[in-house]
Parts: structure tokens; C-alpha cells; sequence
């Protein structure tokens, strides 16, 4: 299957996902998750009509903006992995976009980084639904205090909220952790936030994350193959 017959496969499982619980299937982006893969995939992607590409590693995801916007290429780029302070300069200079902020001291070293000529940077805070199992992101307690801390950095502008699940095949299982993540949004616009963005669902579980809300799903495996 090449990327393109690959990418109009995943197109049909985000609208047949999407019909089945009655939502618009134009709310949902798919960010192609490039990490590891090369230009040409990307350019290939492109070519499908693919605009939205996720990256998990500083430096390759810096690269690859600057050939490919050097090449003409007008992508938007997302940076999904996370982040050591001495690298959000770059990352504030490459990204539009950047999901997975789950302390209030990179927040603030981004704000204070990105250039006040060029729009402020997309934020997703990444919450830790999964308990003990995974490293990153924010526990839920302390979800709203981050969020508050965020919203009122200059140059972010705080869109939702993302989340990287526990892999499982149970589908109850996702369920419930994606309608957690989307509680929490709702939990916060009702204290006064105005979040419209859940990044959640990847190749194996963008079904269960669209039902719960999702409207970006992040999706590699599905899209450019196995990674290396
Ligand atoms: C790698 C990665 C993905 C894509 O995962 P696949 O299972 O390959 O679709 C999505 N989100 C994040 C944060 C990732 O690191």
C-alpha cells in the first residue's frame, strides 16, 4: 500500500467513526505522525493532500520544517514528544503547534520564546489518565492550576487538552479514558476556559477516541508504515 491508498484508508475509518456517532467528520484533524520517517514520505503525504504532520524529536522535527518549507512545502507542524528546557527554543521557533506541555516552567520559557511577530503558539496540556503506568504528562489534580498557569502566558494561546492512553485492545478500556480526558476539558471550560481541541486516538484507537470527542488524532503506524 503506498501512503497515498494509505492515507484515503484512514480518511475512511475517521468518517465511518465518525458517522457512526453522529458527528461532522470535518471536526476531526488527522495529524500525520512523521517522526523517524523521511522528506519524501512526508512530500508524498503532502502530495495526497495531507497539510498537518506531528513530530516527536526536537532536532529532526526542526530539520525537516526547514528543508521542506525551504522546498515550498507550506505544512503545519506539531511537536508531540516531550520536551527538556534547554530545548524549547527551537521548539518555539519551528512549531505551530505543541501537545504536550505538562509543566508550567516549559509554558513559560515557550511564551517567553516565541517570536511576537508570527501568531502565538497552539498549546495542548497532556493529562495523564492512565495512572501510575506513564511518565508523562499532568495528573489530573493538578490539571486545572497548569491550565490557569498557561492560559495566561502572552504569546500561547491554549486550545485542549491531549493524552497518550495505556495501549489495550479493550475497547471499553479506551473508551473510558478518552471520556475522562474529554470530562476534563469540559470540566475546565466550565471554569471559564474556552478549550476546543482533545488530540487523542492513534493508528490502533482513533474509533473510541472520535466517539468520545476527539478532533485531532494522531496517527504514524497506520500512515507511513512500522518504524524502524
Ligand atoms: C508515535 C506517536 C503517535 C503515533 O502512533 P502510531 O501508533 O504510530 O499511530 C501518536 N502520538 C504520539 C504522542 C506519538 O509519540
Amino acid at each position: 500500500m503506498s501512503i497515498s491508498d494509505n492515507l484515503q484508508a484512514i480518511r475512511h475509518r475517521i468518517e465511518q467513526a465518525a458517522r457512526a456517532c453522529g458527528r461532522d467528520p470535518a471536526g476531526i484533524t488527522l495529524l500525520a505522525v512523521s517522526k523517524t520517517k523521511p522528506d519524501a514520505d512526508i512530500i508524498a503525504a503532502h502530495a495526497a493532500g495531507q497539510r498537518a504532520f506531528g513530530e516527536n524529536y526536537v532536532q529532526e522535527g526542526c530539520d525537516k520544517a526547514q528543508r521542506l518549507e525551504a522546498a515550498g512545502l507550506e505544512l503545519e507542524w506539531h511537536f508531540i514528544g516531550p520536551i527538556q528546557s534547554n530545548k524549547t527554543r527551537p521548539v518555539a521557533g519551528c512549531f505551530d503547534w505543541v501537545h504536550s506541555i505538562d509543566r508550567e516552567k516549559i509554558a513559560a520559557r515557550l511564551s517567553e520564546q516565541r517570536d511576537p511577530h508570527r501568531p502565538p503558539l497552539n498549546i495542548c496540556l497532556q493529562v495523564n489518565v492512565s495512572g501510575e503506568e506513564s511518565k508523562s504528562g499532568v495528573a489530573p489534580a493538578e490539571l486545572p492550576a497548569l491550565a490557569d498557569a498557561v492560559a495566561a502566558l502572552p504569546r500561547l494561546v491554549l486550545r485542549g487538552l491531549m493524552a497518550i492512553p495505556e495501549p489495550t485492545d479493550d475497547v471499553t478500556l479506551q473508551r473510558s479514558r478518552f471520556a475522562h480526558v474529554r470530562q476534563l476539558m469540559d470540566d475546565l471550560n466550565a471554569r471559564g476556559h474556552h478549550l476546543d481541541t482533545l488530540s487523542m486516538g492513534m493508528s490502533q484507537d482513533l474509533e473510541a477516541a472520535i466517539a468520545e470527542g476527539a478532533t485531532i488524532v494522531r496517527v504514524g503506524t497506520a500512515l507511513f508504515g512500522a518504524r524502524a
